[in-house]
């Protein structure tokens, strides 16, 4: 009887004999439990229905008339694996999983539905955050799609000069517009900033010197992390200055033979307040002049509107930043600029074209989708107040306060009423944020949609909205469910709606 014990079990056996002496009642206790759940267990794994046998139930027949077969089939070994999986690790008889057969179907058709939906999809952004990464960041003009539509399917000009009928250069359909819109003497643009920061580090500075304040050692998230971006690039880095306080003399002193750089990066994500000290960028370029040496700016987010002419506070600008001297430039193409994912890269001609002849640049390239999206989103800034009323990131990030009561009152009409046992809806202030490491104390005042629990718990309703179609992805903050509708898109309020009805009108469960 003993070796139907598994070795766990064995153990414990034994340490107990050990410690409590022979005592046949609770000897036979332990047997009894050990091999209660051992003989459920080996009795139920004989009892899990076999993959031909599901693939003949009528449900998964039915899903098998619209559903390729290897995906039904991927849903029934996913559910078998698992079930295996908890009977394995049950303890009790309590923690075996129910296997009678319209339960285990119910899991895989389920299942099948879930895999199906798998992949990139439309997500409702109601977290308030404009610059979301994880939810893609900025969402494209209609423009831009307009663009994106018209030459997606078809050949273009992309690297043909069809002046002189020979090959062109992928780079010059946006350098143009980016020297125009920011003063620059030489544009270009790769994959994301963080390769534009690596490729210019990799041009510059490899084998050499790069001067960096301690202040400015960030990591923006995602692992990027300025000292290893640096080590990668193969630049030593040299630090001055202190977390707080770094001044021109600090970068001065550490000028030798081998500096091949100055380098100022945007504190994106955080804010050091207090007894604090900067070098500006004037300041710094000045000093790099003065030894002859480049000096780089990484802005991460880069705008190239003033906000402040829009109630926002004001952020320097990538012109701000080309008009103080600074060799070079990099900011992301879908953070504040409200583009497709890409690094774009200003600076002085020479420079420029010395990046573009890096063997790294072939690797970091953008494609034709991606410039096609990135040229519509530069000619949109050639009128800055049609730039912020049609990109979306910008238009969210200028929403007015009452049109953003306006907006969380239209939701809360085309909700209507609900079962205010399960939980009741009502409005709130709050603040959204801009994300992507841009302005990160600066909350922007907004309405929230506020859901409190009743007997729906809180986590349960985030976790319903996130599974509705489309997810509705949500805050969960003091218990409480919010939804900003500052990034929620006008034409996304009847499905959010729609969502929260479902909710309410859904059956209890047990253990929600
Ligand atoms: C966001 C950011 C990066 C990385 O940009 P990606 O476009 O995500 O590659 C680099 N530096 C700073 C300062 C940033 O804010």
């Amino acid at each position: 009887m003993l070796y139907q014990l598994s070795y766990t079990h064995h153990t414990i056996l034994f340490s107990i004999i050990l410690f409590a002496g022979w005592q046949p009642d609770i000897f036979v206790i332990v047997i009894q439990r050990g091999i209660a759940v051992e003989d459920s267990k080996n009795l139920i794994f004989r009892q899990i229905p076999s993959v031909d046998y599901l693939l003949e139930s009528s449900p998964v027949g039915g899903v098998l008339l619209t559903t390729p077969r290897a995906l039904v089939l991927r849903a029934i070994h996913q559910i078998l694996d698992e079930l295996r999986g908890k009977i394995d690790r049950a303890r009790t008889d309590d923690e075996l999983p129910d296997l009678e057969l319209n339960n285990v179907v119910d899991q895989i058709v389920r299942r099948v539905s879930v895999l199906s939906q798998q992949g990139l999809r439309h997500v409702i952004n109601a977290t308030g955050v404009i610059v979301h990464t994880n939810l893609g960041r900025s969402p494209l003009s209609k423009k831009v799609i307009e663009g994106l539509n018209s030459l997606a399917g078809c050949y273009s000009n992309l690297e043909y000069d069809l002046r002189t009928g020979k090959r062109g250069s992928r780079y010059v359909h946006v350098e143009e517009i980016l020297m125009e819109l920011t003063g620059a003497g030489g544009a270009t643009v790769v994959n994301n900033n963080a390769a534009a920061v690596l490729i210019a580090l990799d041009t510059i500075a490899k084998d050499r010197e790069v001067i960096i304040s301690r202040g400015q050692l960030v990591e923006i998230g995602g692992s990027f992390r300025i000292p290893e971006v640096m080590k990668k690039s193969g630049a030593r880095m040299v630090e001055v200055g202190t977390t707080n306080k770094t001044t021109i003399n600090d970068y001065e002193s550490a000028i030798g033979p081998d500096t091949a750089l100055l380098l100022k990066v945007h504190t994106s994500n955080f804010q050091i307040v207090g007894f604090t000290e900067e070098v500006g960028l004037e300041e710094l370029a000045a000093l790099g002049k003065k030894y002859s040496l480049p000096v780089m700016e990484d802005l991460g987010s880069g705008c190239l509107v003033d906000f402040s002419r829009y109630g926002l506070k004001r952020e320097p600008t990538v012109q701000d930043s080309v008009a103080k001297g600074a060799d070079l430039v990099t900011f992301s193409g879908d953070k504040m600029l409200g583009g497709p994912q890409c690094g774009i890269i200003l600076g002085k001609k020479g420079i420029i074209s010395t990046i573009k002849t890096n063997q790294l640049n072939r690797a970091l390239r953008v494609g034709k989708l991606t410039l096609t999206a990135l040229q519509e989103t530069l000619h949109m800034y050639r009128d800055k107040d049609r730039a912020v009323r049609q990109i979306p990131t910008l238009r969210m990030l200028c929403q007015s306060y009452q049109s953003l009561c306006r907006k969380a009152k239209k939701l809360a009409g085309l909700i209507g009423k609900i079962d205010a046992r399960k939980f009741s809806i009502s409005l709130c202030d709050g603040f959204s944020y801009v994300g992507g490491g841009a302005m990160p104390l600066e909350g922007l005042r907004s309405t929230l949609l506020s859901i409190s629990p009743a007997k729906l718990s809180a986590p349960h309703i985030v976790e319903s909205l996130r599974s509705s179609d489309p997810p509705v992805i949500a805050r969960l903050e003091k218990g409480r469910v919010l939804l900003d509708v500052r990034t929620i898109q006008e034409k996304e309020l009847k499905l959010v709606a729609e969502a929260i009805r479902k909710i309410s009108a859904e059956e209890a469960k047990p253990g929600n």
